[in-house]
């Protein structure tokens, strides 16, 4: 087979995959150095989709035959899809001549089980170790890591890889048992574990070898089973507090042809998944919690996003005084982020912050204005009742419903 061929089949195989997103490599470069390709500070991903999907890196698979018979996945051992499989040389040579090329930044690799779980991340870790220590390639590279795998090879490809990722998949063990058989959520857990203890060491010796200093991050696949939102960010927030992960990325499940009775034959709502990741956003960037996002068991709202849906919940917190709010409050109302919190924060030092100071630093002040009190300003009605503020703030049509058929079936 050509290696045209094997890349339309093996990238095309790849892009269920929604954990490539690089932030937070290193800055690094070859001025002066042997090799070539670099980072930048934020990492090698300028372009992001709005779902937060990175769109610059070779994103492919080693193969796509697998041993697994995982139902979601369209790779699966009974699924009826064109198989090929690239040699550690082609991967090696697709990246540099990509990258030379000014197509990629950098390369995520994943790959189907073959033989064992061993031998399909010896051949990861390959491709990683000759793009570093033979072509002295220092651009970014994502390896998906093997679970069952041997400790050890996951530390090995913790030495040439910026970042590692081991997918959760789904949100309950009841749900992996049942849609992925032949994985564990403890296998899983223990690998993601064994990561986060070699990052632990290097930050405790930093001149230990190098481990993956773009950290690790999982996947979880979103409307593959029953499982709601309160329970897939119940998950995301155990994990990131078990293992230190980076990101949990989201992925609502495609339907896939000839899919098994046993996954939805519908995907949720793209917006589904956006939600998730807002909400992701506030747990690890604004102190929230799960169980004040989703007091109860359920999904997010499609038509308001988590944060404001929070604030219409909590009423007793607003209007808010922007001159006298507890600082983590300020980032807690809607249509204020982190870093105009505290630009507002800076400004009340110096003076009182008025109502003009918010359209300065470009607040949306249609979200705000219910929330907020300022030096001259207190909302006049004082903001209405939650049910008539959240119609006048619904920001999110309907999804139309591309598959009625299948839906109705
Ligand atoms: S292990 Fe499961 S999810 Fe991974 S490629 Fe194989 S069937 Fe797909």
């Amino acid at each position: 087979m050509e290696l045209t061929d094997k890349l339309e089949i093996l990238a095309d195989a790849a892009k269920y995959d929604a954990s490539c997103a690089s932030s937070g490599a290193p800055k690094r470069h070859s001025i002066g150095k042997d090799g070539f390709g670099a980072t930048t500070g934020m990492g090698i991903c300028h372009s992001y989709t709005p779902d937060g999907r990175c769109v610059s890196l070779l994103k492919v698979l080693l193969t796509n035959y697998c041993l697994y018979d995982c139902q979601y996945c369209v790779n699966r051992r009974t699924s009826n899809v064109p198989r090929a499989r690239f040699t550690v040389a082609e991967v090696v040579k697709l990246t540099t001549d990509f990258y030379l090329r000014n197509y990629i930044d950098g390369l995520f690799l994943s790959s189907g089980i073959i033989q064992s779980a061993d031998y399909t991340m010896e051949q990861l870790v390959q491709v990683a170790r000759e793009l570093r220590e033979v072509h002295q390639f220092r651009g970014y590279i994502h390896l998906k890591t093997i679970p069952d795998a041997d400790p050890a090879l996951i530390a090995a490809a913790g030495r040439y890889a910026d970042r590692l990722s081991v997918n959760i998949e789904l949100p309950t063990q009841d749900s992996v048992q049942k849609l992925a058989p032949e994985k564990s959520v403890h296998t899983i857990k223990l690998a993601m574990g064994s990561i986060r203890r070699k990052l632990d060491e290097k930050a405790e010796e930093p001149k230990s070898p190098r481990f993956a200093p773009a950290g690790q991050s999982t996947q979880m696949i979103v409307g593959a089973d029953a499982s709601d939102d309160q329970q897939i960010l119940t998950t995301a927030e155990t994990l990131y507090g078990s293992y230190k992960l980076k990101r949990v990325y989201y992925s609502a499940f495609s339907p896939i042809p000839q899919s098994p009775k046993s996954v939805p034959l519908a995907p949720p709502p793209m917006l589904r998944e956006h939600r998730l990741y807002q909400a992701d956003f506030l747990l690890r960037s604004y102190g929230f919690q799960v169980n004040e996002l989703l007091p109860a068991t359920g999904n997010l709202a499609l038509d308001i996003d988590p944060k404001l849906a929070w604030a219409l919940e909590h009423r007793e917190h607003f209007p808010m005084d922007l001159n006298r709010a507890e600082p983590h409050m300020i980032a807690r109302i809607p249509g204020i982020g982190l870093r105009n919190a505290q630009r507002l924060i800076d400004l009340r030092r110096l003076r009182q912050i008025r109502y003009a100071d918010l359209s300065r630093l470009r607040c949306s002040m249609k979200k705000i204005s219910p929330f907020i009190i300022t030096a001259d300003y207190f909302p006049s009605n004082d903001a209405g009742p939650s049910e008539h503020l959240r119609r006048a703030m619904a920001d999110a049509p309907q999804q139309m419903n591309l598959w009625p058929e299948l839906q109705a079936a």
